[in-house]
């Protein structure tokens, strides 16, 4: 299958790797100049759960690449998505399936904007990546990549690539339920990500204080709240907040990548997770003062910090 991954900074490269290593035609895609170079001139440098391997990967910049793909994985980061679409529409024909596995809330609605919606495959990730260095990243995981198709007619497409994430390695998993599976994500990172950020500490450091408790039925109660108004999930507050402890017992010391982001002076996707809680809530006539304020103390310290992701 000849497949275009759009946007191949950390978790890009490493679903790209593994599915060329399975024998897919794969073509990276980016706009950042020292990777491109780096891995052009020495190949991709990863380490894939702790073993190391160097590929030699065919890496361009979007409007580089002037054929139609079967498949487009999406990895920009969430404000990044629309400019890619925009860049990348010229390799989608009219069939070409475009599999988005970001983090955050709203993708489907901007994937509509560009992609039929029969096109379009919806999922998520527990995998785990980083960049060390322009073309030498790491990728770490085993846990499921669940994905389904956004129409419903289209089950079997979702299912060819649910079948070919397994082969690769990768633990595809179909899902009955994206929609849910995407909200409950979403709260891992709206609870884990922006509390570690704005507390500047572990996610076991961050679970063990003394007010997590009303911090995250807080933060999850309004997630709750706009999932089952906007988009009929439903999420029990007390399982999922149970669910995040057990999850932050497992991950224990560990910086997540909002924390990571603001400490390279990086953009957040605040505006994708507790962002779009708060600004949904006020569409649908309730409050989220949690989100609100976690949403509004990240662009505080983007602001301290000279980076702005605010969405207009
Ligand atoms: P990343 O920043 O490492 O990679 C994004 C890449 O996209 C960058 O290399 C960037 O140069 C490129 N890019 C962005 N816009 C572009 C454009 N218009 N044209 C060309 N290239 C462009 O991000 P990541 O860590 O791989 O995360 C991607 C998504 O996956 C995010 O939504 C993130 O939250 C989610 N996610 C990440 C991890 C992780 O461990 N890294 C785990 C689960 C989910």
């Amino acid at each position: 299958m000849k497949i275009a991954i759009a946007g191949s900074g950390a978790l890009g490269c490493g679903f790209g790797y593994l599915l060329q290593k399975n024998g897919e035609d794969v073509t990276l895609l980016d706009n950042w100049d020292d990777h491109i170079q780096a891995i052009s001139t020495n190949g991709l440098r990863i380490s894939v759960n702790g073993n190391e391997e160097t590929k030699d990967m065919k890496i361009c910049k979007p409007n580089e690449l002037n054929e139609e793909m079967d498949a487009i994985f999406v990895f920009t980061k969430s404000m990044g998505l629309k400019p890619m679409m925009k860049s990348i529409a010229h390799i989608i024909g009219k069939n070409t399936k475009v599999i988005c596995l970001l983090n955050g809330l709203g993708h489907l609605k901007t994937l509509e904007a560009y992609v039929e919606k029969k096109n379009i495959i919806m999922g998520t990730t527990v995998w785990t990546a980083g960049i060390d260095a322009p073309g030498i990243t790491h990728f770490n995981g085993q846990g499921p990549v669940e994905l389904q198709n956004s129409d419903p007619d289209e089950k079997e497409a979702a299912l060819e690539i649910v079948a070919i994430l397994k082969n690769s390695g990768l633990n595809g998993v179909y899902s009955e339920d994206v929609t849910y599976t995407t909200w409950r994500k979403a709260c891992v990172n709206g609870t884990m990500n922006s509390l570690c950020a704005l507390l500047d500490s572990t996610i076991d450091k961050v679970f063990s204080s003394s007010t997590i408790d009303s911090m995250l039925t807080g933060i999850v109660s309004e997630f709750s709240a706009v999932a089952e108004l906007q988009d009929g999930v439903t999420l029990d507050v007390e399982e999922t907040v149970m669910y995040l402890k057990d999850l932050a017992v497992k991950v224990g010391a560990h910086y997540p990548s909002m924390h990571q982001d603001l400490a390279n002076n990086r953009p957040t996707e605040i505006d994708y997770l507790n962002g779009a809680v708060a600004k949904a809530s006020i569409k649908l006539g309730i409050q989220a003062p949690f989100c609100q304020k976690v949403t509004d103390l990240i662009h505080a310290k983007e602001d301290i910090l000279g980076i702005s992701s605010a969405v207009n």
